[in-house]
């Protein structure tokens, strides 16, 4: 079995695939583009033109290279709000407040959500977990996170700093604390995570208690695009000075700036690197602001926590350019850290995630680490799937809502139809051979008719209308809760149909809500053909555990609940969701009677 975890970018897709005990990384895949120009997927060397997709289609793609089965699926999601903050099982209550957090996070948090809907559409019973860049950082305390406004405004608009890259921050800080075989609640370290974007994070006895983007990933340090710090006044001048909108104003800051603005050259520390070498005195005041913004910071965390005891670079630049780690570590003597020029031109890598860079005459340490969130969102998926299996395993149903339709003899099809009429194929449903019929009747009852009722193919040996109770009321007569096929002494109904009428003298039930299980998943839950169990819905601020469902196990089914309107109503159920079958292994709330 294995955890997935999917970092779904707004035009890139990183996929991991680990073995889910011991987080062996099995499988890794990258898209880039997505939604942009024709896309590529990459595997090891191997790469599949995907051509021009968008990110649910490139997801599709991978999810169907995965060889072995997936138990559990971590996300990550960039902004958790002042809600979520440890990680967090998806059920469609969270679905919905994360949708409510997008304006938060506008540029990353549409893709970090459809990654999450492609993967319950596809993986419907697998348990999925978000974990939130913001969440490391819910230990702030007030003081780091409070801008001087008026506090009153503040919280009307949600004005606060969050602060991003925490799952990086806290994974660099853990593998330090292990490599220096001290406790992480004993150490006090700076975590510089240099990528595109770039942080700072001040780590003090493992908690996040210092870090330098703020509301949004706009502020600190300068960054690949984005311009990191800078007076507000300097934004009110430039707006009014270019007569730029604040969408301008949004898009300069975000996407013009940084590295690219300073250098002229583009946002890669790479070229920058070399442009300066050369002497570009464009690409040598870039370097010069971003290692000098660096500094600033982390002799600032050092003050804020009163010492460091260790000093760390991540990120693509953090653990590749021991220009920039040495350029940044000048003259840090005063805070026990000094750089050894040796140690300094390594890097690390996969088999070596940690690399120390400090001498050994250094009071304190530096080191670079391999950023690795995919791993450390693997462990939390991994925590949080242990920690509901000793309680509840979380063994998901997926629910389908049946609307009200009928099956039909082939003789009343003729009758309905006409003569030599058959059932028409509109779309397949989701049990094997079963489909929606173009075909429509109306159903007349003693008050009421309800008009355009589906027909659901193929024919049957009798004919069968199944309603739900509000429709009973419609129609103005009483059905019995009926298993589906067992139509006896029920009451008829009169159908009328385009070609011709007929009266059904039984027919009409309300059907019995049920689960189709095939033998494999019914040997999983620990049910038989015609159990009856509890199975409870985690929805939308309407949780209910419904009892008297029939279990139905079949080699033809495919593992589905089924309920009808009034029930998904009651409920708050959409199409999609999952219900939990109540066993657990600690508590027998599986009620089980033999009909
Ligand atoms: P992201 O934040 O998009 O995940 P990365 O962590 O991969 O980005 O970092 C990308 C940055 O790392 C780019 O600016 C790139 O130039 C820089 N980088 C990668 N390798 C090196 C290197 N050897 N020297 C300097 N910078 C590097």
């Amino acid at each position: 079995m294995t955890i997935l975890v999917l970092n779904c970018g707004s035009s890139s897709i990183k996929a991991d695939v680990f073995q889910s005990s011991t987080l062996q990384r099995l499988q890794s895949f990258r898209v880039e583009r997505v939604g942009t120009e024709p896309c590529v997927l990459k595997e090891a060397d191997i790469e599949t033109r995907l051509g021009d997709v968008g990110h649910a289609e490139a997801i599709k793609s991978i999810l169907n290279k995965i060889e072995e089965p997936i138990e559990a699926i971590g996300h990550r999601v960039v902004h958790g709000g002042e809600r979520f903050v440890h990680p967090t099982r998806i059920t469609t209550g969270v679905l919905e407040d994360l949708q409510n957090l997008v304006e938060l996070a506008p540029l990353h948090l549409p893709a970090n959500i459809a990654g999450v809907e492609v993967c319950r559409e596809h993986h419907p019973t697998v348990l999925q977990v978000a974990v939130f860049d913001t969440a490391f950082h819910a230990t702030l305390p007030r003081r780091a996170k409070t801008y001087a406004i008026d506090q009153e405004i503040a919280v009307r608009h949600g004005i606060r700093r969050f602060g991003f890259h925490g799952t990086s921050h806290k994974w660099s800080a853990q593998q330090v604390a292990l490599t220096m075989q001290v406790p992480l609640e004993e150490l006090r370290i700076v975590v510089c995570h240099l990528g595109n974007g770039a942080s700072v994070c001040a780590v003090e006895n493992g908690r996040s208690i210092e870090t330098s983007m703020g509301m949004t990933p706009l502020e600190g340090l300068v960054m690949g695009t984005r311009v990191g710090d800078i007076d507000a006044g300097a934004l009110i001048a430039l707006a009014q000075k270019e007569g730029w909108s604040l969408e301008e104003l949004d898009l300069f800051l975000n996407k013009e700036c940084g590295l690219k603005g300073l250098s002229g050259v583009g946002n890669d520390m790479r070229d920058i690197l070399e442009r300066s070498a050369e002497g570009d005195d464009k690409c040598r005041l870039a370097i010069n602001v971003f290692v000098h913004r660096l500094r600033k910071y982390i002799g600032s965390y050092a003050a804020v926590m009163g010492g460091i005891d260790a000093l760390v670079f991540t990120g693509g630049i953090g653990e590749n350019s021991n220009v920039i780690r040495s350029r940044t570590c000048q003259n840090l003597g005063f805070l026990g850290l000094r750089l050894d020029a040796d140690a300094n031109s390594e890097r690390p890598s996969t088999s070596k995630t940690v690399v120390e860079v400090s001498h050994y005459a250094s009071r304190n340490k530096i080191f670079a680490v391999r950023a690795d969130e995919e791993m450390m969102i693997a462990k939390d998926t991994q925590a949080l799937f242990n920690e509901l299996d000793t309680v509840v395993r979380p063994m998901g149903i997926p629910i389908a809502i049946s609307a009200r339709h009928l099956h039909l003899t082939q003789e009343a099809v003729e009758v309905l139809f006409g003569k030599g009429a058959t059932l028409t194929v509109k779309a397949p449903i989701s049990q094997p051979g079963q489909f929606a019929c173009n075909e429509k009747v109306d159903l007349v009852g003693p008050k009421r008719t309800i008009k355009g009722v589906r027909v659901i193919g193929p024919v049957r040996p009798a004919c069968q209308v199944e309603v739900s109770r509000t429709d009973e009321y419609t129609l103005g007569i009483d059905a019995p809760i009926r298993n589906s096929g067992d139509v006896r002494n029920s009451p008829g109904i009169k159908l009328v149909g385009p070609a011709g009428e007929l009266t059904l003298t039984e027919g009409l039930i309300c059907a019995r809500r049920h689960i189709h299980m095939d033998p494999d998943s019914a040997k999983a839950f620990g049910v038989q053909d015609k159990d009856v169990v509890e199975v409870a819905i985690d929805g939308a601020g309407r949780d209910l555990i419904f009892g008297d469902v029939l279990v139905r196990v079949s080699p033809r089914y495919v593992l589905e609940m089924h309920i009808d309107t009034d029930e998904a109503n009651a409920a708050e159920l959409r199409r999609g969701d999952v219900g939990i079958l109540q066993a657990s292994s600690f508590q027998a709330t599986l009620r089980s009677k033999k009909v």
